[in-house]
């Protein structure tokens, strides 16, 4: 046999919830995730953006004042035409590069170079073999006319902070070209722009290149001057203002944004750590699942007790008490503990069924065991105390007589040639005859004494507290009272009877044993007679 699997309500209500509330929070979470996951890249993205423009704009107008210094500066007529001016006009120019040199904490140092070899600048006397026009400045200036160069970075040797010339060609009056105008600022402050440390992304820096890819502005010293392109191992080709790509930088994936600087020909790199910016988001998704999760489990606990409460709690104790009622165990003084909902209701009517039923079954079964007592305890025919009923009888009365030392006796008789009254007015008519003559002899009889059939027609009256002349007399009037009775209207007949006392030793079997032989005796000695032992 197969063992039967108990399934309670609390256990499927808590199965059906859980199920349900997983299925919430599967449908929540994902799509919140990804809303959340792909809302936050694209945030940082912007954050990177917005970061790269920033240092662009800011180098760009950094480089703006330079350069609307270095064209106002060529245009001064003193300057252009230096070498062929006088020692007022020289000094007068030095002042001119001091004052803005004071002005402008950006700029290092001013100074201009002609096609004779001479330089002319504050607090430097150059070497001797000094000769400007093949400096890399001049060069450049040269090389560039009639615009402003892009500027030339270098470190310098003293102080090795690194410097850009920005550079412009100088015509005399005539025309001619006389010489290169210079402006040198330090890329210091652009350095550390680049490596402000970003509050969210303590990764991300940023670094400045050529278009041809040399890293000419980076915090990182091991960075400059390297090619963009061998480090990240593939080209890029910078001929939009703007782009974006993705690449394998120090052991990890990063993200690098860069934009275009027209006037400078330089390009704005901004890189951040991949893992930098998904990290935080994994850890905010997380923690708000987290929140979800206690959230929903919070209120599955409160639905599952709240339900618990209404529901579970008064059918388990509706279970306990029917269980206790049918047990016939059941408290009368249990408090009502249903609650006034349609459970509650239901509830304690079940419970008052179960009792009424109950109640009604007991009054069924006590009638029946009642019924069932008289079935065994007499006989159906007659209504009189059948065999084993009498025996019970006489068994109290014999020790009734044996502790108190009271007399008992015994009648027993027989109807005389009762098969004659069968075999002539049938069966029927004989058991007619049975029962009157059992109602005749109950009349007869006192109420203490008890008339039994002690089988076919064969009758035993238990006479209690009687002594042998009391059942003799009795028995005499019982034979009397026959012999003249008309049975079914008509029939005449006769009993014979014996009548004995208890002598206070005999067994009960002796004794029955001696009223049978007393009656066996009056049917011998011609019947109709009461025979009584001898006194
Ligand atoms: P005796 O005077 O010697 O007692 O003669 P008898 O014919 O009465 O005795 P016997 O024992 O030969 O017959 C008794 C008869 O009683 C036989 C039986 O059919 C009948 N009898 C016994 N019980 C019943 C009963 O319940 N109903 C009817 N109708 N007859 C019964
Ligand atoms: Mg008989
Ligand atoms: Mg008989």
């Amino acid at each position: 046999m197969s063992a039967v699997k108990k399934v309670t309500i609390r256990k499927k209500l808590f199965r059906t919830l859980f199920v349900v509330f997983f299925a919430v929070l599967v449908l929540t979470i994902l799509p919140l995730s990804t809303i959340l996951y792909y809302s936050s890249i694209s945030n940082s993205n912007e954050i990177i953006k917005e970061k790269n423009i920033s240092i662009k704009y800011f180098i760009e107008g950094y480089f703006k004042k330079i350069y609307s210094d270095v064209e106002f500066l060529s245009n001064l007529r003193e300057v252009r035409n230096l070498p062929s001016l006088d020692k007022e006009s020289l000094s007068r120019v030095l002042n001119i590069y001091k004052s803005i040199q004071n002005a402008d904490s950006d700029i290092n140092y001013i100074y201009s170079g002609y096609q004779d070899g001479s330089l002319v600048i504050n607090n430097y006397t150059p070497p001797k073999d000094f000769n400007s026009t093949i400096r890399p400045w001049y060069e450049e200036a040269i090389k560039a006319r009639p615009y402003i160069t892009r500027g030339v970075p270098y470190r310098e040797i003293k102080s090795k902070e690194l410097l850009i010339s920005v550079s412009k060609v100088l015509f005399d009056d005539k025309n001619r070209i006389s010489g290169a105008i210079s402006i040198d600022t330090s890329l210091q402050k652009i350095a550390n722009l680049l490596e402000e440390k970003n509050s969210i992304y303590k990764k991300s820096h940023s670094f400045v290149t050529t278009l041809e890819g040399k890293i000419i502005i980076s915090q990182d010293k091991s960075f400059l001057y390297k090619n963009i392109f061998d480090i990240v191992g593939f080209r890029i080709y910078f001929n939009k203002d703007s782009g974006e790509f993705d690449c394998n930088l120090d052991y990890s994936k990063k993200f690098i944004y860069y934009n275009c600087m027209d006037s400078l020909k330089w390009v704005v790199l901004t890189v951040i750590d991949k893992n930098e910016v998904v990290r935080p988001i994994v850890l905010q998704i997380a923690t708000i699942v987290l929140i979800l999760v206690i959230i929903i489990a919070l209120f599955g606990w409160i639905i599952s007790a709240s339900l618990r409460k209404q529901f579970i709690f008064p059918l388990v104790e509706l279970k306990k008490r029917v269980h206790s009622i049918v047990a016939d165990n059941f408290d009368d003084n249990l408090p009502d503990i249903y609650k006034q909902d349609e459970i509650g209701f239901i509830a304690a009517d079940i419970e008052q069924l179960a009792r009424s039923e109950l109640y009604k079954k007991n009054i069924e079964l006590r009638n029946m065991n009642k019924e069932l007592k008289k079935l065994s305890d007499t006989d159906a025919l007659t209504g009189l105390f059948n065999r084993r009923k009498i025996n019970i009888e006489i068994e109290k009365e014999y020790q009734r007589s044996l502790r108190y030392a009271s007399p008992f006796a015994l009648i027993m008789f027989d109807i005389d040639w009762f098969k004659k009254i069968n075999d002539t007015y049938g069966h029927q008519v004989g058991d007619i005859v049975l029962q009157e003559l059992s109602k005749l002899a109950k009349q007869t009889v006192r109420s203490t004494d008890i008339v039994s059939r002690w089988g076919g027609e064969e009758f035993l009256i238990l006479c209690t507290q009687t002594d042998l002349k009391t059942a003799y007399n009795l028995a005499q009037r019982l034979r009397e009272d026959t012999q003249n009775y008309k049975f079914n209207g008509d029939i005449k007949m006769t009993i014979s009877l014996g009548a004995h006392e208890f002598n206070g030793k005999d067994s009960i079997d002796d004794l029955l044993k001696k009223v049978d032989d007393k009656l066996y005796k009056a049917k011998q000695s011609g019947r109709n007679k009461v025979v009584m032992q001898e006194v």
